[in-house]
């Protein structure tokens, strides 16, 4: 039977207000906040947490939320995570960790709005580039450190495309509570900027031959051996702390809703978190309406599109049918298909979190798309000719937004927020590639990702070292190096 989605769960199992249970309704077993679950142990389905919210004291207005900023010497009060914290409230304030996550900036963008094809003023970025490590991961990692440190656990790991390892240890190495980083990476398929984060914050990186799918298998298989904590989004205190984007999507647009939320989808934990935030919100009366949500794939990367958008797999009030995912699966591993896409950070086929983003789409009236390495880079692009910039995966966001608003799928009046959800620098390779007028480096990186243009590319002019050819070429070029239009 269709009822809506849920993430309360009957309070008459719980024996505290904040617990544990699988999302599979059939099992919804429970389990406290004081136990590690990285799947149902008795089922295998993902874990949520859950809040009998009539025993906690949940402000009644989401303005109240404001009222922190008064206090913003209180390290809890001054995170963009913990400020909020009323809710996700699974932890005693004082074991917290938190390094000054989630300061992020929602910013009007119509240069970027005109490329997308909206009217003014109705185009946001909300940018995640200004977290400690660099990525929206800061979001997550704070709470799922802070349920590490209340279960007493010291070896972190975690599989990584790149930002969840960065973040992981800009963590450890921020901290003093004793915590030790694992990370396990696939071979050749992080970015740069990435990689020496792992590196320069003294994470141990072990770098196995394989791709991001191979990688996310075995640190589960070594999680579960060694008894080391997961910090994979599969993790559910990861998506509680993401759940606080969405708070100050809301708290910078003066609590008013808006009518889009666009973002990446990899391995569709932030999606997830959105979904959760928005269903808990609603349940709490602190808003009157949902927005809706678009979660974009790469192309070379399209599980959730294609489940989604062509096989029509639906939340089904958890009941999704498990034998279309084992099937598309199934045909993946017959013809040897690996997720390939220059955004790295959602080359993911087979995205943990995929259950509970059906759930998120369910309750948002969602809508999945997918664009090409072209469409991505060329994103990118507008992105940082206006003003913020970002890596490629987060430029996905944009090019969803322009695709559904060729579409007519989202008006050109109404309100959407794209999600950039990490830095521009952390992959100066495919930037450089794609602005950079090197052919070769062009197609290396990005030609061999079927990426043909660099449409919007803003060259370096290469110049004689000589004070008259330098004037003259100023005098020829800066006028007229317009911008993406
Ligand atoms: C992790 C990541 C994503 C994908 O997010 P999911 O929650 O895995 O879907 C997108 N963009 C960037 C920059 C990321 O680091
Ligand atoms: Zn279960």
């Amino acid at each position: 039977m269709a009822g809506p989605p849920t993430t309360t769960a009957s309070p008459r199992r719980a024996t505290e207000a904040a617990f544990q249970q699988c999302i599979n309704p059939a099992c919804a077993a429970t389990f406290g906040v004081g136990e590690a679950h990285f799947a149902c142990p008795r089922c295998g389905d993902l874990v949520d947490v859950v809040y009998d919210w009539d025993r906690l004291a949940v402000p009644k207005s989401l303005k109240d939320f404001e009222a922190k900023w008064s206090r913003r010497l209180d390290p809890l009060a001054a995170s963009g995570v913990w400020r909020f914290r009323e809710l996700l409230p699974f932890a005693p304030p004082e074991k917290v960790v938190t390094i000054g996550e989630g300061r992020t900036l929602l910013q009007k963008a119509d240069k970027v709005g005109r490329a997308v094809g909206m009217d003014p003023g109705r185009l946001m970025l909300q940018y995640e580039g200004m977290n400690p490590s660099g990525s929206f991961k800061d979001n997550g990692m704070t709470a799922a450190f802070t349920h590490a440190r209340m279960i007493g656990a010291r070896r972190v790991a975690c599989a990584s495309t790149g930002n969840t390892s960065a973040s992981l240890a800009v963590f450890c190495s921020a901290t003093d509570f004793g915590f030790k980083a694992i990370i396990f990476i696939g071979s050749g398929k992080i970015a740069y900027g990435k990689l020496a984060q792992a590196l320069d914050h003294g994470a141990l990186t072990i770098q196995i031959v394989g791709d991001f799918d191979d990688a996310m298998r075995r640190v589960r298989e070594v999680a579960d051996r060694l008894g080391i904590y997961l910090m994979n989004s599969v993790n559910p205190f990861r998506l509680e702390g993401q759940k606080a984007i969405m708070y100050r999507v809301l708290e910078a647009s003066g609590w008013e809703v808006p009518d889009w939320i666009v973002v990446p989808g990899g391995n569709l934990g932030n999606s997830s978190a959105f979904g959760k935030a928005f269903i808990e919100l609603k349940h709490l009366g602190l808003i009157d309406r949902v927005p809706r949500l678009a979660v974009v794939n790469a192309q070379g990367a399209r599980t959730l599109n294609e489940l989604y958008s062509a096989r029509e797999l639906r939340w089904r009030s958890g009941l999704a049918d498990s034998a279309k995912v084992d099937a598309y699966y199934g045909e993946l591993d017959a013809t040897g298909v690996k997720a390939s896409t220059i955004a790295s950070a959602i080359e993911i086929n087979r995205p943990v979190n995929l259950k509970k983003c059906l759930r998120a789409l369910d309750f948002c009236d969602g809508v999945v798309r997918e664009v090409s390495d072209q469409e991505i880079m060329d994103a990118k692009s507008w992105v940082g000719a206006g003003g913020l910039g970002c890596e490629p995966a987060s430029a996905a966001s944009v090019a969803g937004a322009r695709k559904l608003r060729e579409e007519g799928v989202i008006a050109p009046s109404e309100r959407v927020v794209c999600i950039l959800t990490g830095h521009q620098l952390k992959d100066p390779t495919a930037t450089v590639a794609y602005h950079g007028g090197d052919r070769e480096q062009f197609e290396k990186v990005l030609g061999a990702r079927g990426v043909k243009r660099a449409g919007f590319a803003n060259r370096p002019v290469v110049v004689p070292n000589e004070l008259d050819d330098i004037i003259r070429t100023i005098a020829l070029y800066a006028d007229s190096a317009a911008p993406a239009s």
